[in-house]
């Protein structure tokens, strides 16, 4: 089949979370069982154009990255800027780029198979286009709601969709708002959402945000598919950031001392104290999703202990990032803790490869990469049990068995319940290295590359070709 992904993100050339993570590792490993995919992307501001591709009234570029085929849609109105998203205009922004790349498809005499659209940013093309979609959703928290006026300014008729059972958002509040993410969900064949347990949470009132009589309504189609991770990206063993390269295939001894290797020179880089100490770390977007309060308290909770507090993480929101700069500037000088408010891949991939444990307290987490990193690189996650962390971390006392158990898990999103934990991971740490030492054997050997969960993406396109 030939599957085209539209989408807002693309690993590493344009990506701010998981989703161009997603797009990518997808899109390899699903050309990898001979799919043909394409993507298009908006020309952003800092992509480099290597064809130019005539286009009537638009300027399309292509280039290849990691191996997949890219065609950059040129609208520079709405894309020479410095960032992705965070503008007022984001939703025409999106729209726009969602009408052209339909435009351009369909003046190719739309010689493809099915269109894989993701999030918000794209929606609006399963009730554009009159063949076969899928959208996936990566986070039910972000919908794009907007105006009539907004379809109108892309040559719909705005207020023709603006009904219960097309776009209308579902809030009897908002009666005159368009919702995007309903556009997908309403029009597109099929659905999936990025694991088993968030496709369950997402018809629940609490985590549809608002659309819960919408995605009941189709969840007949609605497919839970965890993501994976790009085993060549993510590899401890090839990653040329770190200090000291380590692997599961070697006894867990020389993991330990690679990893203690790697430790030092953190700390070293970042001003800890280079002490033998536990040491924990945080990595993500400061955003509410991710239990802002809950990583505070663990970071009080481990300077008034023994241990040591790593933080990377940028905020699109100034008063969070302040509340963050002002708690490190009160407490930097224990040499404790460091944080660093910046998107940095090669710090994270340093930190991945040397902290003791990641934290993941998050209030809602689709399916979460960090914590897949984590494990891969033995780094032990502590998570909230929710989503996709639910499906992946399994807490080391649960009785389960043994060889499932790789990391720490709470329940209620308390500051007593993460405690809990904290404290339970500290107390083996310093008493039971065997337990440690089971946990990281563990979480290294499960394997959360893309090609399983590919193999199920492939079963869906394949469903969808041959449906009526
Ligand atoms: P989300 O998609 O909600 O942002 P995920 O856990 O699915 O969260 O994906 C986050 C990805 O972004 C991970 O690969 C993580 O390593 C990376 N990341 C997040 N923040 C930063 C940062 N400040 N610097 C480097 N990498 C980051």
């Amino acid at each position: 089949m030939k599957i085209i992904h539209v989408a807002a993100e693309f690993a590493p050339i344009a990506t701010v979370g998981g989703l161009g993570q997603v797009v990518t590792g997808l899109s390899r490993e699903v050309q990898k069982k001979g799919h043909e995919v394409e993507i298009f992307l908006p020309f952003y501001r800092w992509l480099e154009k290597r064809t130019e591709i005539k286009e009537e009234g638009t300027n399309l570029f292509s280039t290849v990255v990691e191996g997949c085929k890219i065609y950059l849609v040129d609208s520079p109105r709405h894309f020479d800027r410095e960032h992705i998203y965070g503008y007022k205009d984001d939703v025409p922004r999106f729209l726009a780029f969602s009408r052209k790349t339909l435009d351009i498809l369909h003046r190719q005499n739309n010689s493809f198979d099915l269109l894989h659209l993701h999030d918000w940013h794209t929606s609006i093309c399963a009730a554009l286009y009159r063949g076969k979609s899928l959208l996936t959703i990566h986070n039910m928290q972000y919908q794009g709601k907007c105006a009539i006026k907004d379809l109108d300014a892309i040559g719909m008729d705005g207020k023709a969709f603006l009904a219960s059972d097309k776009m209308q958002d579902d809030n009897p509040f908002f009666k005159k708002s368009i919702n995007l993410l309903k556009a997908g969900i309403t029009f597109a064949n099929a659905i999936t959402t990025v694991s088993p347990t968030y496709a369950h949470e997402i018809l629940t009132p609490k985590e549809a945000y608002g659309l819960q009589k919408t995605i009941n309504r189709y969840k007949k189609k609605l497919y839970g598919i965890l993501n994976g991770i790009d085993a060549d990206l993510w590899n401890p063993k090839t990653d040329r950031t770190l200090v000291r390269n380590f692997s599961h295939e070697e006894k867990i001894e020389d993991v330990h001392i690679a990893r203690k290797e790697n430790k030092r020179s953190l700390q070293k880089e970042t001003g800890l104290s280079e002490k033998d100490l536990p040491l924990f770390a945080f990595i993500g977007r400061l955003v509410p999703q991710k239990g802002l309060e809950l990583i505070l308290n663990a970071a009080h909770f481990l300077l008034k202990e023994k241990a040591q507090f790593l933080l990377l993480g940028s905020s699109p929101d100034k008063k969070t990032q302040t509340q963050f700069e002002k708690f490190y500037d009160k407490h930097k000088e224990s040499s404790q803790i460091y944080f660093h408010f910046e998107y940095d891949d090669s710090l994270s991939r340093k930190i991945y490869s040397a902290t003791d444990f990641l934290l993941v307290p998050s209030r809602f987490e689709p399916c979460g990469l960090t914590q897949l990193i984590a494990l891969k690189y033995g780094a032990i996650p502590i998570v909230r049990k929710t989503g996709g962390l639910a499906d992946t971390v399994f807490d080391a006392d649960d009785p389960i068995p043994e060889d499932r158990r790789n990391g720490y898990v709470f329940g209620p999103y308390k500051r007593k319940a993460m405690d809990e934990v904290l404290g339970r991971a500290l107390d083996n740490y310093h008493n039971d290295p065997d337990k440690i030492s089971n946990l990281i054997e563990n979480g290294m050997k499960k394997d959360f590359s893309w090609e399983a969960s590919a193999e199920q993406y492939h079963k869906l396109y394949e469903r969808l070709y041959r449906s009526p």
